[in-house]
């Protein structure tokens, strides 16, 4: 049976190394490709043999990364199919465990080559120092704490996702309270979000627990990789060649000196507009006009179809190669029983096609993943002439550029959905949600700087240190009252657990993000040649480079900072 949305896709190329008939889920069938892999290595006598050897490597990864990507597709189309949900388990536990060392294998093999040094250097610097970096932090005994790392992060998973308080006599989880910080009941708004803070309060020993257990880990496998602390392991581990930790810090400065004052302008202008005194974090959310929620679309072939005129009034490349997408049936985007929750773009590697899933219910917020989803879309699309499989991805600095510079040029077209006054309420919502996540950002950033260069300390500490982030970023909202709440706020963040120092990418990108959409104010025909030339890259260039091609400078300091937030003011001032 088909469980995918798409029939059989058209191949990008004929396979020259995988046999066209292989079960991919199956392992017998994929070792003895390893195997020949390996044997190959020592027999590569040219250049060209070893790049052969290079492209066949990636043409198995592509296949494996397809299969991989279709049993997920299928199990989020189809969350109630056991078959869908066993097809992607098997993989997961029985195809990745045993890919990891042979990929691992071949990657030594490719270092220690004699013709390594005779590659084209600049086609392969990229590769090569990716390559590179992945075999000198491997170490055998941090295997065993990356297990636990993993485990530990379940847990705290677990520990969240169970939550739920008893509102007005119905159990509800904290993901359903958050619809009510959007009513414009402000006694409601205040009783929802006070119930939710005081379930997490609940747990915080817990959440601490569970902090520190992980931090233990961490700090160990810096240690067992020669890194004096886990921040300098994970810059390393990261891959992050083009920015140090001392780059993020001048980033936090330029939110404080750049971006507060904005922030605090703009939460004056809710509080005069909402008639209160003092701003409540209950208060953040709703509409300040207390108007009703925008109505974009009635059903999901109507954003389809409107999705398509923005593109059509963008770009001819784009606007085909969503048309595209949607002939091909690489479009799931109906919110429906039985379906995963959330939106995501995969790509599916060996056609070099994207795929959209979401879950569209008819809200602003839905045009806002659809455009983004479509952003890393494009992506995929402009990078499909790439040969090597390693090259048709980049780094996610750069990825989340695609896709947020794609909301803000879709933005400029919002006029398909709406009527003008109603566009430039969405048009609103969205530079102020960018404007206050700078902040946020900058304090979840920061607190794990320090917390990575502070070994040893004390839990107390630990929170005076988050306190003093939240009274640099945190604006103008009055806490009285529920100050442990504010103190322990960092508990919902779950990067801070799960994924550590992966967050200030997404700050770096909106950077990329803002200066495409400035570089279209100037010249829109200019700006979409240069994104698309940025795009068609992949992964094949450092960073900045990426940037560049883009038409932006990879900088996050004040001077690049100041005229994106200069022109977003200026933007918001002619959306009243
Ligand atoms: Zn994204």
């Amino acid at each position: 049976m088909n469980l995918l949305p798409f029939e059989k896709l058209p191949a990008h190329a004929p396979r020259r190394f995988v046999p066209a008939q292989i079960d991919l889920g199956e392992w017998a069938q994929i070792a003895p490709l390893f195997d020949q892999l390996d044997a190959r290595a020592p027999q590569c006598r040219t250049v060209a043999d070893f790049e052969r050897w290079i492209l066949d490597q990636g043409e198995l990864a592509a296949a494996l990364d397809q299969e991989n990507s279709q049993r997920h597709i299928a199990m989020t189309c189809h969350t109630e199919s056991p078959e869908a949900e066993q097809a992607f388990l098997h993989f997961v536990e029985k195809i990745e465990p045993e890919l990891k060392p042979r990929q691992f294998n071949l990657a030594k093999l490719y270092l220690a080559h004699p013709l390594r040094a005779q590659l084209d250097q600049r086609r392969y610097e990229v590769f090569d120092r990716d390559t590179a970096l992945r075999v000198e932090l491997f170490r055998e005994e941090n295997i065993p704490l990356e297990t636990e790392e993993s485990k530990l992060g379940q847990q705290y998973q677990k520990l969240s996702g169970s939550l739920t308080v008893n509102f007005r006599g119905e159990e509800k989880t904290l993901v359903q309270m958050g619809r009510y910080l959007e009513e414009p009941d402000r006694a409601l708004r205040e009783e929802a979000w006070t119930l939710v803070a005081e379930r997490r309060l609940q747990e915080a020993d817990k959440f601490e627990e569970n902090f520190e257990a992980l931090l233990k880990v961490r700090e160990q496998i810096a240690r067992n990789t020669g890194f004096p602390n886990y921040l300098a392991y994970a810059f390393r581990a990261k891959g992050r060649f083009d920015y140090t930790p001392e780059d993020c810090l001048k980033f936090h400065s330029a939110v404080e000196t750049e971006i507060m004052p904005v922030v605090r302008h703009l939460q004056t202008e809710r509080k005069r507009l909402l008639g209160v005194e003092t701003l409540r974090p209950w208060d953040t959310a709703v509409d300040p006009l207390n108007r009703a929620p925008l109505r974009p679309f009635a059903e999901v072939g109507e954003m389809v179809a409107r999705t398509q005129r923005v593109f059509d009034k963008l770009d001819a490349e784009l606007a085909g190669g969503f048309a595209q997408m949607r002939d091909l049936k690489l479009l799931d985007l109906a919110n429906r029983k039985g379906k995963a929750p959330g939106g995501y773009q995969s790509t599916l590697a060996e056609a070099r096609l994207p795929f959209i899933f979401m879950n569209a219910v008819g809200v602003q917020r839905d045009v806002e993943t659809m455009l983004h989803e479509a952003g890393h879309a494009f992506h995929t699309l402009a990078a499909k002439g790439e040969d090597l499989y390693a090259y048709r991805s980049a780094p996610i600095e750069f990825c989340e550029v695609a896709s947020m510079a794609m909301e803000l040029l879709g933005n400029q077209h919002l006029e398909e959905f709406y009527a003008p006054a109603e566009a430039n309420r969405a048009r609103k919502t969205h530079l102020e949600g960018i404007i206050g996540f700078f902040p946020w950002m900058a304090t979840v950033d920061a607190f794990q700087h320090w917390i990575y260069t502070h070994p040893g300390h004390t839990r107390a500490e630990r929170t005076a240190a988050w306190l003093a982030l939240m009274n640099r970023f945190g604006g103008d909202v009055s806490w009285a009252g529920h100050e442990s709440a504010r103190a322990n706020l960092w508990h919902r963040q779950l990067h801070i657990f799960l994924h550590p120092f992966y967050y200030v990418e997404y700050g770096i990108a909106q950077l990329g993000a803002l200066q495409v959409w400035a570089n279209s104010h100037r010249d829109a025909a200019k700006a979409l040649r240069d994104y698309q030339a940025g795009l068609a890259l992949g992964g094949s260039r450092p960073l900045p480079e990426l940037f560049t091609a883009a038409g932006c400078r990879f900088d996050f300091s004040a001077e690049t900072v100041r005229p994106l937030v200069a022109l977003a003011r200026s933007e918001l001032g002619k959306l009243n």
